[in-house]
């Protein structure tokens, strides 16, 4: 699987993907920025939950968060199969996510229910709530941006390794 194999090729050909490392830094930054302002609201609203949305299922690391992890240098954390789907994230201990926000799946930071957004809305000044969604697709736009470098290369990197079968056959 092509997920499994991210980690080496970033690492092997790290030149070729150091337009994806740069994006991947960038946005790395940002979710660490946004993080606190999240808590606060999070802090407020989440602890008074009736239906926790962290789960099982929304633990699993996609394509976007393995080449987000890959670039920066990290391990990407595997799937488990063994735990239902529907049980409290695997992640999740008594004070809540226990990984920094940059490491959980991308998903666990755009995803925000009614009542979160509804006490943004209420606890933030104009300025900051523009300021706040600014910084939110700001994030989105690099992890794009990412996504679209790493394309770029992979593509560039399956050129080449054609162009070096067509020769060897042309060779025997
Ligand atoms: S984000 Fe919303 S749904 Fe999830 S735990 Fe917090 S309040 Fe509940
Ligand atoms: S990784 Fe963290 S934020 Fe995401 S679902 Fe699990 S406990 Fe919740």
């Amino acid at each position: 699987m092509i997920t499994q194999r991210l980690p080496h090729l970033i690492v092997t050909r790290g030149s070729d993907f150091a337009a994806t490392q740069r994006s991947a830094a960038e946005a790395m930054a940002l979710i660490e920025t946004i993080s606190p302002e999240i808590e606060r609201h999070t802090a407020a609203v989440c602890i008074r939950c009736p239906a926790v949305c962290c789960l099982q299922k929304h633990s699993r690391y996609d394509l976007s968060d393995t080449i987000f992890l890959s670039a920066m240098g990290l391990p990407v954390p595997g799937d488990t199969p063994e735990i239902e789907e529907s049980a409290p994230c695997r992640f999740l201990d008594a004070s809540g996510c226990s990984l920094k926000r940059s490491l959980r799946p991308f998903r666990c930071t755009w995803f925000f229910c009614s009542p979160l957004l509804d006490h943004i809305v209420e606890q933030s000044s104009p300025p900051a709530y523009r300021e706040f969604m600014r910084t939110l697709e700001k994030i989105t736009e690099t992890r794009i941006a990412m996504m679209r470098h790493f394309e770029e290369a992979e593509a560039k990197i399956s050129a080449v390794c054609l162009q070096a079968q067509a020769n060897n056959l042309l060779f025997y």
